[in-house]
């Protein structure tokens, strides 16, 4: 009898033993389960993401949590700043940005890029090899992953992710996770890149990088709608290069290009941030400048006038070339409320196009106010 209640006793416990160890175990599988839908949910996340600013944003502040880490930033190689300048333009502020770093060259990334395609490299953190990763080092961290984003054997840039615990990335550990999470991310950047680069390219203009015409109509449109809102001024600027045929006559049409683009820098160099400048065609330039009344954007006109007129152009093989500008500029008067913005815009563009013809008739090289 006593043999038996011990052997049940022992039955008893072994079965308890069994049952916490099973329970455990499907603790264990819900966690993992959670963690895979946590990643899928976030690779999803990743592929819906229509812009490069939401796509950056959604790593910086999805991937900490969703895989406990302390610190992720993204290099990207960025040779000749062409991304970081067109995402500029398109008007991402960076400075809301840290964790988001530009190499102009791959080899800062810190991948051996001698042999094969460059693999994750896990290990101990380490400020004097980590430093081009981790610019601001959260206090603690203590290990890192650098996982290269590779699209099609090119190195696009490096996902750096750092956590306080030394054991997190070693480098005996597995990596095909994260190299899963890398190509994901690479795709994604890439994608988002060349969107954001078609859409500049849809507006702005080839030849001097300014902003189209296109662009320049519906940003006109916004500005007014703005501008009503917020009840300040707004000018446009209408301006024209003065005897530019000759110039394309006498010196070619490739020194006719050159012109152009320095003439787009000068006027753009008088500029505030926020006013906006495009091409209307051949070579007349449109300025509409936010928050300025008819006198301080004939202000700005006359500085761009000067600029232009002072000092000499440089064509061909050294030529000195003198080139004028002569600008019309007009103002919003009353916001005009009841009128469609379409219509107002365009008689806007109008005013200062006829303030334009006045100062060509009464001699070029001047700026007229219409009115
Ligand atoms: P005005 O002082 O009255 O403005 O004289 P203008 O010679 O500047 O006026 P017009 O409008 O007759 O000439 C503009 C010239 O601009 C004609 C065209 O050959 C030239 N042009 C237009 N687009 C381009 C371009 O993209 N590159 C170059 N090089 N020339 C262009
Ligand atoms: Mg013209
Ligand atoms: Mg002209």
């Amino acid at each position: 009898m006593h043999e038996r209640g011990a052997s049940v006793r022992e039955l008893i416990a072994e079965n308890e033993a069994l049952r916490r160890q099973l329970s455990s175990l499907i603790d264990q599988a819900e966690s993992n389960h959670a963690i895979m839908m946590r990643h899928q949910a976030f690779d999803l996340e990743l592929v819906g993401a229509g812009s490069f600013r939401e796509l950056v944003e959604t790593i910086f502040r999805e991937l900490p949590i969703v895989s406990s880490l302390d610190i992720v930033t993204l290099s990207l190689v960025d040779t000749g700043a062409d991304i970081y300048t067109v995402m500029h333009k398109l008007g991402m502020d960076f400075e809301t940005l840290p964790d988001l770093l530009f190499c102009e060259y791959q080899d800062a990334l810190g991948y051996d890029l001698a042999g094969a395609t460059p693999k994750p490299v896990l290990g101990l953190y380490n400020p004097a090899l980590h430093n081009m990763a981790f610019p601001q080092p959260p206090a603690g961290l203590a290990s890192v992953a650098l996982v290269p984003l590779l699209r099609n054997k090119r190195l696009l840039g490096s996902l750096n992710l750092g956590s306080r615990d030394p054991g997190r990335f070693t480098p005996i550990l597995g990596t095909d996770f994260v190299e899963h999470m890398g190509s994901i991310i690479a795709i994604c950047l890439e994608n988002v890149i060349s969107n954001e680069m078609l859409k500049y390219i849809g507006l702005t203009d080839a030849l001097t990088g300014v902003y189209n015409r296109r662009y320049m109509d519906r940003r006109l449109g916004e500005e007014i709608a703005r501008a009503r809102r917020q009840a300040y001024r707004l000018s446009c600027m209408y301006i024209d290069v003065d005897h530019f045929k000759q110039v394309n006559d006498t010196w070619g049409h490739q020194s006719g290009d050159d012109v152009l683009r320095e003439v787009a820098a000068r006027i753009k160099a008088e500029l505030r941030m926020s006013d906006a400048l495009g091409r209307f065609g051949g070579e007349e330039f449109v300025v509409v400048l936010i928050d300025a009344d008819l006198d301080s954007a004939s202000l700005v006109a006359q500085r761009i006038r000067a600029s232009v007129a002072d000092q000499p152009f440089v064509v061909g093989e050294g030529q000195m070339l003198s080139v004028s500008v002569s600008i019309g500029v007009a103002t919003l008067d009353d916001f005009e409320r009841d009128h469609p913005i379409e219509g107002v815009a365009q008689q806007l563009v109008a005013q200062a196009d006829q303030a334009l013809y006045a100062a060509k008739v009464n001699g070029r090289n001047r700026v007229v106010a219409y009115g």
